[in-house]
């Protein structure tokens, strides 16, 4: 077999355009075009505002079924399926997340695609990029240092330090800063108090930036962070502090989207990039209403499945912006399917057409699921090199029982040639004019029959229990005014249930909420139903270790 190249290998290999020229293909002038260094640029916020009032592309949405060890490759779908638009003569812009630091020295995986479908540059997206994770931790340990210093200097708002809900954050897998205490050494330093780290796509920050339309917006929302309770229990706002002009400042850049192109130099948008867990996991607002003004077709991505991916991207991100999805795509593989049916990571290796129609079934209920938004959806198998045609047959025979199709994707391997069908059938459905998006929920359910239809539909559980204290607390929420909220569940991405290990589609499970954490900024209630971890730690081998310059002075090990 000829030897497969890794991700940097090809990133580094790419011929790449001029940002500026990127950038023309979509009508942007040069004047507009903030350009950080040769390939990479900000998107001026005049520009944008320019646009308003023109008409729309279509929003084709990359989701997937249950991640599993076997990797299924949205990120790579979505670039692949950008060129795959571009390639068939529409105008196609991919939009997808900025990378974190953490994972990217962690856990091996990057976020720029993967073999020909990748965005570039690659090591500055996986790395420091344009400095927006920089701004937005910076913006929120300013906030962080303001409630100590008010604290210090006398405590107007009477913050009760028992009750601060604001921590510090930064972008690095640092077990050891989850839980600190501060304020240590003496009056000069301030009122000792426990505290912690996040990393940084946990900040509220970050899902603020990526949910704000324009700067007055982001202003606004940083506002109503609430920062701390007092006494009497009501809240405390950054507003009430005075932090949200200058925190605004430091983000002035960062709500810019960033424009790069692909391998085959079609623009990509790269813009934020929140948590998937106690956030919705897309990119900004910002970069995919302004993409969907300057081409025909838009490609985004969804953190995880689509049980959590998708129903974020529909219920927060979708009804927050007023966008109406024309398609959904669902990434699958034989691989995934097999370790859905049981097959271990070491077996995967073998055809095993029992294995596959077995674990079809997780693929089936997120194909169902989607459609329950209004979407129409097509599957795309995206194509390992050892999977067999009966197992590839197996899914489209299966998919097709359910009034779907799935269409075998080769993207991965052979860049746009490989994903000319899916491209087309995507066209089709879009043009078909079929779509009736429309959220799963109203705003005006209450907040806890939310969460149940949330689990009913689409996790298809049979009951969802909560303290008395969660109950209560979300009462407490809708007296307030925020029972108009949408929720934003934090929920394992293994398994529709809340057991990580129960895999396929199970039913009748029940989903405990351990807590419920307000999002006032960024504007929904967040569900915890299990251990979530904000600041993540690195594994006993961390992958930094086979990081370095080589003697060219090239980056060697990032993917
Ligand atoms: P996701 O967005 O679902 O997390 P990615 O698209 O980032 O997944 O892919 C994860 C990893 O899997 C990448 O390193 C990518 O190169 C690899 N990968 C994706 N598709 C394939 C494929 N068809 N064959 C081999 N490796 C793949
Ligand atoms: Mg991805």
């Amino acid at each position: 077999m000829a030897e497969v190249k890794s991700d940097i290998e090809i990133a580094r290999a790419a011929t790449k355009k001029p940002i500026l020229e990127i950038g023309a293909k979509l009508g942007i002038p040069p004047e507009h075009l903030l350009p950080y260094g040769h390939d990479k640029a900000k998107i001026s916020a005049d520009f944008i505002s320019q646009q308003k009032g023109r008409p729309d592309g279509r929003l084709i949405l990359v989701t997937a079924i249950n991640p599993t060890p076997a990797g299924e490759g949205k990120t790579t779908t979505t670039v692949g399926l950008g060129d795959g638009l571009n390639r068939i003569g529409k105008k196609a812009v991919v939009c997808i997340r900025e990378a974190s630091l953490g994972p990217c020295f962690g856990v091996k995986g990057g976020a720029a695609g993967g073999g020909y479908a990748q965005v570039v540059p690659m090591e500055d997206i996986n790395l420091h990029f344009t400095g927006d994770f920089h701004a937005i931790t910076s913006a929120h340990n300013l906030l962080s240092a303001l409630i100590d210093n008010h604290i210090y200097w006398g405590n107007e708002q009477n913050i009760d330090i028992r009750r601060i809900a604001w921590r510090r954050v930064m972008d690095m897998n640092d077990r050891g800063l989850r839980h600190i205490v501060g304020s240590l050494g003496g009056v000069a330093n301030g009122f000792p108090r426990e505290t912690g780290f996040d990393i940084t796509v946990a900040s509220e920050v970050m899902a603020i930036l990526c949910l704000s339309t324009d700067l007055k917006d982001l202003e606004k929302r940083l506002g109503d962070i609430i920062i701390a309770y007092r006494r009497d229990k009501t809240p405390v706002f950054a507003r009430d502090i005075k932090a949200d002009g200058a925190m605004t400042v430091l983000l002035k850049d960062a709500m810019q989207p960033n424009i790069v192109q692909t391998l085959e130099n079609n623009p990509a948008f790269v813009h934020g990039g929140p948590f998937a867990n106690i956030a919705h996991g897309c990119n900004s607002v910002v970069a995919t209403t302004t993409a969907l003004k300057l081409a025909d077709y838009v490609v985004t991505e969804a953190g995880f499945g689509a049980d959590l991916g998708a129903e974020k991207f529909f219920d927060i991100k979708c009804r927050k912006a007023g966008l109406k999805p024309d398609a959904a795509v669902i990434v699958a593989t034989a691989r995934a399917m097999k370790m859905n049916g049981g097959v271990k990571k070491e077996d995967l290796g073998h055809e095993n057409i029992e294995a596959v129609k077995k674990g079809c079934a997780n693929l089936g209920r997120h194909v169902q699921n989607v459609k329950k938004f209004g979407v129409p959806v097509v599957v795309a198998i995206n194509h390992f090199t050892l999977d067999t045609e009966a197992e590839i047959r197996a899914i489209k025979d299966y998919v097709a029982t359910l009034g779907a199709e799935a269409i075998l994707c080769k993207h991965w391997a052979e860049g746009s040639a490989g994903i000319e069908d899916l491209a087309r059938k995507v066209v089709a459905l879009a043009e078909s004019g079929r779509s009736q998006f429309s959220p799963l929920y109203p705003d005006d359910m209450p907040l806890f029959h939310k969460i149940e239809t949330i689990a009913k539909d689409i996790y298809h559980a049979g009951e969802v229990i909560a303290d008395k204290a969660v109950r209560e607390q979300l009462h407490i929420w809708e007296a307030q005014g925020y029972g108009h909220l949408p929720i934003c569940m934090a929920k394992t991405q293994y398994s529709f249930s809340t057991d990580p290990n129960l895999r396929g589609a199970p039913t009748g499970h029940t989903v405990p909420i351990r807590e419920v954490r307000l999002s006032a900024g960024a504007g929904f209630i967040v569900v915890i139903t299990g251990e979530i971890m904000t600041m993540p730690g690195l594994p006993r081998v961390p992958s930094s270790e086979k990081i370095f310059l080589n003697a060219d002075g090239f980056i060697e090990g990032l993917f």
